[in-house]
């Protein structure tokens, strides 16, 4: 492909993605496709000559546009929003389009320099104190297991040096809620501690974690002779976005010398608004702290931030300095490269930078305010219909309920009918949002946030829930 036709075909490219995002709203939300649907409309073996990249433009909405699920889509109620605005689209495309590896200062100054600016924005942005220190990975799920390698490494005084885990030293634990994120028990597991030392205590009736039961785990395992290493705690956890008890939970980490890490990954954002800021009070207590601009913010998959109180720990854990990666400015500048587990790094924070410019602060807290809203609109209508019931609080902008049939009170039946329900609703293409269940009962969760969702599809969603609800 020579600059000519790149030009020629990018503008298609960007025609087709604006064309794309037009219709958005009249494409069925959930990919109807079957497993083997995709693939089967490509050719098992790789093309021997090239020249085909023309025909494949015009077989992206024939091939590739029925199996992909729109997520940017304004009737999107399912997981959390993952929003990419067209500012952070074009941000990616400048990223791919300058192709530079930003895994030292010297690979590229401007990938480093422009991602400590854009970090400090997003401390400010959430109101984290000034000593917290960011750097942009991939996932929560890598800031994670980040977190927990460093708390293993702060807990043994840097043991990887040595013999690592295999010292005989005491078991060292971790504590999380039993709503914690699947990625909390995967990093404990990946970070070597075993799944017999990850503690998932049992939370209250809003769903946040119990501090009285954590304190007896944590007691429970001193007494036995193992070392309390980590808590994390949730704030804003996936099936309800309950808030656990970060200031608690930092007095105990505090006592037992342990680390906290706050999984803040949808809910960071709601922090761009000062009366949100009282549900993670305590954070400033956190040794870190991880939140996904990826998901509720706008910036596009795939865009983690990642806050540390104590970088030298961070990078004496990740850091090799083989010869051939060392450079003159070492001493001055920062490696990123050191900031987490891959090497290579892509020039990520051009995306973010693009879509703070387009919205500026207010943009994004005028839209956070408006998803608020209309998530509480939508618990304030559940709560007003004698059968639906609402499972969880509505601190952010998912809404967790169920219908309930007149005298129904049958756990198995109460499943099956709310499961049809959500099922109805996601195959009618007009909506999607996931089921889930809730300390055993099954619920239908939905999660307001999408960019192009505005009141309209919120009381659209609730008209075809209550129309499913007598269908079904
Ligand atoms: C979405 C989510 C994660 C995982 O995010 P990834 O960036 O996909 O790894 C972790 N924790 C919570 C609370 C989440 O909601």
């Amino acid at each position: 492909m020579d600059h000519d036709e790149f030009r020629r075909l990018g503008h298609r490219v960007i025609d087709w993605i604006a064309d794309y995002r037009e219709r958005m709203a009249t494409l069925p939300v959930m990919s109807p496709a079957k497993p083997g649907e995709v693939r089967s409309r490509f050719p098992a073996a790789p093309p021997a000559r090239g020249g085909g990249v023309p025909a494949a433009l015009a077989a992206l909405d024939r091939d590739l546009l029925p199996g992909i699920t729109h997520w940017n889509h304004p009737s999107f109620f399912a997981y959390f929003p993952a929003n990419a605005s067209y500012a952070s689209v074009l941000g990616d495309l400048l990223c791919a389009g300058l192709g530079a590896q930003g895994m030292s200062w010297q690979t590229s100054p401007a990938a480093t320099e422009l991602e400590e600016v854009v970090m400090e924005w997003l401390r400010q942005i959430v109101g984290l104190p000034a000593a917290f220190q960011g750097v942009v990975q991939d996932t929560a799920s890598t800031s994670t297991l980040c977190a927990l390698i460093c708390a293993r490494e702060r807990a043994t005084g840097l043991a990887q040096r040595h013999r690592g885990l295999q010292s005989g030293a005491p078991a060292l634990t971790v504590y999380a809620s039993d709503q914690a994120h699947s990625s909390v028990e995967k990093a404990a597991l990946l970070a070597g501690f075993g799944r017999d030392h990850l503690r998932l205590v049992g939370t209250d009736a809003q769903h946040a974690l119990r501090l009285d039961l954590l304190e007896k785990e944590i007691e429970k395992d001193v007494a036995a002779g193992r070392r309390p290493c980590a808590l994390v705690a949730t704030v804003g956890t996936t099936a309800t976005t309950a808030l656990d008890p970060v200031a608690g939970m930092a007095a105990l980490a505090e006592r037992h010398g342990a680390w906290l890490h706050v999984d803040a990954a949808l809910a960071g954002m709601a922090m761009a608004l000062p009366e949100c800021r009282w549900m993670w009070e305590g954070v400033e207590r956190a040794d870190s702290l991880v939140w996904n601009p990826h998901k509720w913010m706008g910036v596009g998959f795939d865009f983690s931030a990642y806050h540390v109180r104590d970088p030298e720990l961070l990078t004496s854990v990740m850091s090799t300095s083989p010869a051939y990666l060392r450079t003159a400015r070492d001493g001055e500048v920062r490696n990123l490269r050191d900031w987490g587990i891959p090497l290579g790094r892509r020039f990520r924070a051009l995306k973010a930078w693009l879509h703070l410019l387009d919205e500026g602060v207010e943009g994004l807290q005028a839209r956070l305010r408006r998803d608020l809203d209309n998530a509480r609109w939508l618990a304030d209508q559940v709560d007003a219909a004698r059968d639906w019931d609402r499972l969880a609080p509505v601190p952010l902008q998912t809404v967790c309920l169920r219908h309930i049939p007149t005298d129904q009170r049958d756990e198995k039946r109460l499943t099956a009918h709310n499961l049809a329900i959500a099922e109805r609703v996601n195959r009618s293409g007009k909506a999607y949002l996931t089921p889930s269940v809730l300390k055993g009962k099954q619920v239908i969760r939905v999660s307001v946030g999408a960019e192009a969702t505005g009141r309209a599809e919120v009381e659209a969603l609730w008209k075809m829930l209550k129309a499913a609800a007598r269908a079904v």
